[in-house]
């Protein structure tokens, strides 16, 4: 992950090459005109943004170009960008310190087929190349298939898994992960849940055993929600549910590679306030980058400010 920036331009290619190419392009033009406008919010709701979110850009850059009395449409064009980084830009809530002998935790949620246990291989091996010792849990025992998919990524990344049968209670299974992790001395584990949200009692429940057990081992514990970005306003709902059944603390935003809305960032930003922690750029273990709204901005307008 040394290059954020291009990474970020490959994960957003199909983007770029289309709705933002189009919006980046409307600027070109010497002359803003009622009609751009209306131009800019139809490829704004295309590309996913969202109707609230796109209106709230909109005014926000009118007013600028009112107030500034920008007149040429690389100036409003970078006014659009400056907004857009601005709206993408929700302060991490602070998770703590990991104290001298703490662990950290983190819990990947969503629904299932979103990415989360291609995403863990990913973040897995980028901390072991950062020196971390990495643990894995596979709490999703719904399916025999989701243990063992597990158990390939940590053989492929190098890190071990600690698994149960299908089937079994996954406490138990973060429990044994957690003890096994505290007895080896390993610094971070990821723990992989399934996919389902049949009544948010159930997850909420779930949840707060996960983090007594944590507890125990002064651990900090991250929920990151992973949610499919081709998925689009499906997606957005779908994470809502989570969102208010649980706190979230960050969002990997998976398959941004795999669309060309990549508005559905803003959308994401906007209307959940919680920050995109990673994007996920393929299918192979190097495929994700940390999110920076400057990088991401940049990269589906295919030009820096
Ligand atoms: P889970 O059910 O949430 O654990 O989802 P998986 O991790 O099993 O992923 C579901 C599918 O999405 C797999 O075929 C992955 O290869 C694919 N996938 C995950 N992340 C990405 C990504 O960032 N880009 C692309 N193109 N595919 C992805
Ligand atoms: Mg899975």
């Amino acid at each position: 992950m040394s290059n954020v920036f291009k990474l970020t331009e490959q994960g957003v290619k199909r983007s770029r090459e289309g709705l933002f190419g189009k919006i980046a392009a409307l600027f070109n033009r010497s002359n803003i005109e009622d009609s751009t406008w209306d131009e800019l919010e139809e490829l704004l709701i295309l590309a996913d943004v969202g109707m609230l979110t796109a209106e709230k850009l909109l005014d926000r850059v009118r007013k600028r170009v009112k107030d500034g009395k920008l007149e040429q449409g690389g100036q409003v064009r970078n006014a659009l960008k400056e907004e857009m980084a601005r709206l993408l830009d929700i302060p991490s809530k602070p998770a703590g310190a990991v104290p001298a002998n703490g662990m950290k935790v983190i819990l990947f949620v969503g629904v299932n087929g979103t990415g989360k246990t291609t995403s863990i291989a990913k973040l897995a091996s980028e901390y072991k190349s950062n020196g971390k010792k990495v643990l894995l849990g596979a709490a999703d025992t719904f399916r025999a298939a989701a243990i063992d998919q597990l158990k390939v990524w940590g053989s492929r990344v190098g890190v071990d898994v600690v698994a149960h049968q299908p089937g079994a209670d996954p406490g138990a299974v973060v429990f044994d992960t957690l003890e096994a992790a505290r007895s080896r001395g390993m610094d971070t584990v990821m723990i992989d849940t399934a996919g389902r949200l049949q009544t948010k009692h159930n997850l909420m429940d779930e949840l707060k055993k996960i983090k007594k057990v944590a507890g125990k081992y002064e651990a900090v514990q991250e929920v990151l929600l992973v949610i499919d970005a081709t998925t689009g306003q499906n997606g957005l709902s779908q994470a809502r549910s989570f969102a208010e059944a649980t706190e979230v603390t960050g969002i990997v935003l998976s398959k941004l590679d795999g669309t060309a809305k990549g508005g559905i960032v803003l959308a994401i930003c906007d209307e959940l306030q919680i920050p995109i922690k990673y994007i996920g750029t393929g299918e192979k273990m190097d495929d994700i980058a940390p999110f920076d709204p400057k990088s991401f901005v940049d990269a589906i307008f295919g030009e820096a400010v």
